[in-house]
């Protein structure tokens, strides 16, 4: 070849190079290699033969930039390899080299086919190519019935050509064979050392390294290396045609398309994580009840919150409540009186003042004794508590003014007293031998927020039950509407500067409906924020779960990292893969996650516990497990980024 004649310079130039082991840490410090220098022509065919110690695997590693030399230079087609960083390495790996192994170093979780792609996968090949120059390399080496099949279902002469498959999958330039075929029978190895014959003829460059003086025949060129020296060499000798080898690592390199390595990363995530998918699922569970007990949780929060403003709210939101405090001089616990309440009508800010009052008496009806709530009130308490009257109608002011002895029914009340009729209107009821005429039944109001139902009380005029039934003429509380329009809080102070005026003391209390609901809902929100804080912990949980896994599968597959690093994955590769693991896992567990939120959510309420989904609650939920997986995942991924491919290499 005129090219080659007119460039002299050799392929691989290696001077004085040494490898030393240990020194640091305690272990004794041993030279392995010990000026070690060596030309190597393109297309050459050479045997590295010596005996098992003699440096020869170490040799390669660093010919194979898998390992850097501890003094010495290393030229590669002119270049220092010693000046490339650790991605310039990878794409040197990448183009120049393929490596075979003794061991095969096939990945496991892979297919034939698949793993003669990866080369091609880190020199951004595109699938349909990578795909079909792949078969087309199997079925040439004799594989074409064995394209899918996973390593272990081969023998190991097959694992050997897959391998040798792998290493002509960028090109191939210089094959690097550690022992190929020291595994294998007898037959097995001839065939391999045909194949490497057979390439080298084809012009690529071709080093074999073997303990056997036989398998070293087979090669052109044969240098014998003992306890790391070079004793013999039997000489240059140059053929031709010579398969180009690349000129110099580009600074930049340029990988595949991202979607189509995501793809690839996410495609080869699946599928160890189905390997292990016992192991997997086990750590998906913190994520799993993590992400749905969030969901549950904040569901259960919100539909309890609505149902609490919305039974308060049954009741008026715009209400104030006053009550007596202590002792007054005139009436023992009865502060508040009607002169009071006078007084507060002259309130702008108030719509209604309903004085009130109360205690248990028994009801009679027929030979039916009742004990009831009886409650005096005012003729506008239908209107100011938005509570109707169902049948016939409510008392009016002349019938508080005129001491009418009239009563209103609540609906469970008219219901137990008078079962068996449709309508009581009508008809009277006895209160302390006093007779009273119902004229009304309130519709049902359904259970307050306490333990008191408003059902069953009995409603009559306020003058009525204080002269009649109870002996007294001021109010057990009173109850206010606010105009609407005006806040609920200037009312409350435009109250109490009234009463504080008249009384000098407080020895009432003014309460605020909308305060109490605000109040209640307000422990619901805290209970809420519990039950996240507790849901949040067990994504901590689960976060770490992933982490842990992710450690462990690193561990056990730092070969098959080795294995990547050899042929041309960088650190972000490496780094890339394990991330997208992590965030598949736990995609997976906050897809598990949100289903059986919502699928328990769907059956509390289907059992009537008030709950309300949260799309906030569901995406933030699977959003944080999704964050989990790259944050717990990094680490682990950067560990496997950070191993020395020929550390990996060895590794078990
Ligand atoms: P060969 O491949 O010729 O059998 P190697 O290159 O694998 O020999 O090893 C040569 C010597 O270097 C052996 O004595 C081995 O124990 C030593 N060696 C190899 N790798 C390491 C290492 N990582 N740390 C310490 N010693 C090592
Ligand atoms: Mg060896």
């Amino acid at each position: 070849m005129v090219s080659a004649a007119v460039d002299r310079r050799s392929l691989i130039s290696i001077e004085g190079l040494r490898k030393r082991y240990g020194g640091r840490g305690g272990a004794p410090e041993v030279e392995v290699l010990r000026g070690v220098s060596l030309e190597i022509e393109a297309g050459e065919f050479v045997a590295i033969v010596g005996a098992s110690g003699s440096g020869k695997s170490t040799l390669m590693h660093i010919l194979g930039c898998l390992d850097r030399p501890s003094a010495g230079r290393y030229l590669f087609n002119g270049h220092d390899v010693g000046t490339l960083d650790r991605d310039q390495l990878a794409w040197l790996r990448r183009e120049a080299f393929g490596f075979v192994f003794q061991g095969y170093h096939l990945i496991a979780t892979e297919s034939a086919l698949e793993n003669v792609e990866v080369p091609a996968l880190y020199a951004g090949q595109h699938e349909g190519q990578r795909k079909a120059r792949a078969r087309s390399l199997l079925e040439r080496l004799g594989l074409g019935d064995r394209i899918d099949h996973r390593p272990h279902q081969l023998s190991g002469g097959q694992q050997q050509r897959v391998s040798i498959a792998r290493a002509l999958m960028n090109g191939g330039r210089v094959i690097l064979a550690d022992e190929p075929t020291g595994a294998l029978d007898s037959k097995s190895g001839e065939d391999v050392m045909t194949l490497l014959r057979d390439l080298a003829e084809a012009g690529h460059t071709v080093i074999v390294i073997t303990h056997d003086r036989k398998v070293a025949a087979a090669a052109r060129r044969v240098v014998e290396i003992r306890d790391g020296q070079i004793v013999a060499d039997s000489g240059s000798t140059v053929s031709a045609p010579v398969v180009s080898v690349p000129v110099r690592p580009a600074t930049r390199t340029r990988g595949a398309s991202l979607p189509s390595e995501l793809r690839d990363a996410c495609r080869a995530a699946w599928r160890v994580l189905w390997i292990n998918r016992f192991r997997t699922s086990l750590t998906l569970l913190g994520i799993v009840i993590g992400v749905a007990s969030v969901i549950v949780m904040v569901a259960i929060g919100l539909g309890t919150r609505q149902q609490v403003v919305a039974q308060a709210s049954a009741f008026g939101a715009n209400l104030l409540y006053m009550s007596s405090v202590g002792a007054s001089s005139r009436i023992p616990g009865r502060s508040v009186t009607l002169a009071d309440l006078q007084a507060l009508t002259e309130i702008p800010q108030l719509a209604h003042v309903l004085p009130n009052v109360t205690g248990n008496k028994v009801v009679r009806f027929g030979e039916k004794d009742l004990q009831t709530y009886v409650r005096g009130t005012g003729a506008a308490m239908p209107e100011v508590q938005d509570w109707p009257v169902r049948l016939g109608g409510f008392f009016s002011a002349e019938d508080d003014r005129d001491l009418a002895a009239v009563a209103v029914l609540g609906h469970k009340l008219a219901r137990d007293l008078m079962p068996d009729l449709p309508n009581p209107v009508g008809q009277h009821v006895l209160i302390e031998n006093v007779p009273f005429q119902v004229i009304g039944v309130m519709a049902e109001k359904g259970s307050a927020a306490g333990d008191q139902s408003y059902d069953d009380l009995l409603l009559m005029p306020f003058t009525t039950a204080g002269v009649k039934l109870f002996g007294q003429r001021e109010p057990t509380y009173t109850a206010m509407t606010v105009q609407s329009g005006a806040s609920v809080d200037d009312a409350e102070k435009a109250v109490d500067a009234v009463m504080f005026e008249r009384h000098g003391i407080r020895d009432y209390r003014i309460g605020n409906a909308a305060a109490a609901i605000a109040a209640k809902a307000k422990t619901e929100d805290s209970m809420t924020l519990l039950l996240a804080l507790i849901a949040a912990v067990s994504l901590l949980v689960g976060g770490i779960g992933v982490m842990n896994v992710m450690l462990m599968t690193v561990r056990e597959r730092t070969r098959e990292i080795g294995i990547r690093m050899a042929t041309g994955a960088r650190r972000r590769d490496i780094l890339r893969q394990f991330l997208t693991e992590a965030v598949l896992v736990s995609v997976v567990g906050g897809s598990a996650g949100v289903a059986l939120g919502l699928g328990v959510g769907a059956a509390l309420m289907a059992l009537g516990v008030p709950a309300i989904f949260s799309l906030r609650a569901i995406v933030g939920a699977f959003l944080c497990a999704t964050a989990t997986g790259l944050v717990f995942g990094f680490m682990p991924a950067r560990q496997a980024a950070g191993l020395e491919p020929v550390v990996a290499l060895a590794s078990e």
